[in-house]
């Protein structure tokens, strides 16, 4: 039986494995790959790029620490986290059937796509699903955003701050009608479309989309109509809410004790490599000392 479990490569998992193994825990990886979403790129037209710490590289250096420490790692799926007697039972998709005293959950969450024609070519050029990376590049630009929920208001919001003009793509009522969605439709910056996105235009990069047979040029789109947090494996636990995101305090533990969560996949849900670095860390030491008193 190992004494911890963590799963996930992310950047919440990486760091939590290399926490874990500098106490010495007996710890094994399951992973699908490792780096997880720092993987997504961002360029777009005009773009030239700026110095910033980059979270990519900070897990490039967790990764190496890892591989100087020759840790345990799987490359499989995590179907289900059993509790049985004083661990947990991690079941695979290549079959496989680890045991361990503690678990950590880091697998993140995955951003909704909407399929439609020219999105899947376009991802990470000029096309993100992540506002709150990004929206930063879009000063007197002018960026689309489609989604009615509350983090595409958001969204929108964020950029009429900065852009020359914010074209908002409700494809539903959503939220729409809320004090921010109200707000937004009274900003002379912020031109609203009821209608759904149905194709995404451009070569090297996004420069148009087509929104109600309408072509609409743009300098990049935000597609934010939600993510699909991955806690599919410890649903039997009882310690999602109600959108599936793992809850957690302010320590990462769940309410199953031995259970822990990181990143992406909780209810914190700031969605930035450095925040999910941060929760991995404090991951592993409240494992670590949940298994001290066990
Ligand atoms: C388009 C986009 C661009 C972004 N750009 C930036 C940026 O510029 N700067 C920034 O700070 N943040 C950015 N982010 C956010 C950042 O990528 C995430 O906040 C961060 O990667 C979360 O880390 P995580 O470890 O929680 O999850 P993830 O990075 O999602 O990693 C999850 C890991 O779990 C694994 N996994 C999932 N399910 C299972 C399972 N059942 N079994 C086994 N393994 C599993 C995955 O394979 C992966 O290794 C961006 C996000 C998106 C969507």
């Amino acid at each position: 039986m190992y004494d911890l479990i963590i799963i996930g490569g992310g950047p919440a998992g990486l760091t939590a494995a290399t926490y874990a193994l500098n106490k010495r825990l007996d710890t094994l990886l399951l992973s699908e790959d490792l780096g997880g979403k720092t993987a997504y790129g961002f360029d777009m037209k005009g773009y030239e790029g700026h110095e910033v710490i980059r979270g990519g590289e900070l897990v490039e250096k967790f990764k190496r620490q890892l591989e100087y420490l020759q840790f345990a790692h799987q490359t499989d799926r995590v179907t289900k986290v059993v509790a049985e007697g004083k661990g947990f039972a991690v079941l695979t998709q290549g079959n496989k059937r680890y045991e361990a005293k503690a678990v950590i959950v880091a697998t993140g969450a995955l951003p909704k796509r909407l399929d439609v024609p020219g999105e899947k070519q376009l991802i990470g050029k000029g096309l993100s699903y992540s506002a709150i990376s990004h929206a930063q590049l879009f000063i007197e630009r002018e960026p689309a955003i489609v989604g009615s929920n509350k983090r595409a208001l958001e969204a929108a919001a964020e950029m009429a701050l900065i852009a020359k003009q914010v074209h908002l793509i409700l494809p539903e009522a959503g939220e729409s009608d809320s004090p921010l969605g109200k707000k937004l439709r009274a900003n002379a910056k912020v031109k609203v479309y009821e209608a759904a996105l149905q194709e995404v235009r451009g070569d090297q990069a996004v420069g148009s989309i087509v929104v109600g047979g309408k072509e609409i040029e743009v300098d990049g789109l935000f597609i934010e109509v939600g993510l699909n947090p991955g806690s599919k494996a410890v649903a039997d636990l009882g310690i999602t809410d109600a959108s599936g995101r793992i809850v957690v305090n302010s320590k990462c533990a769940t309410s199953c004790p031995g259970v822990f969560a990181a990143g992406d996949v909780t209810d914190v849900f700031i969605e930035q490599v450095l925040v999910a670095i941060g929760e991995g860390a404090k991951a592993a030491l409240s494992a670590y000392e949940y298994l001290l008193n066990q």
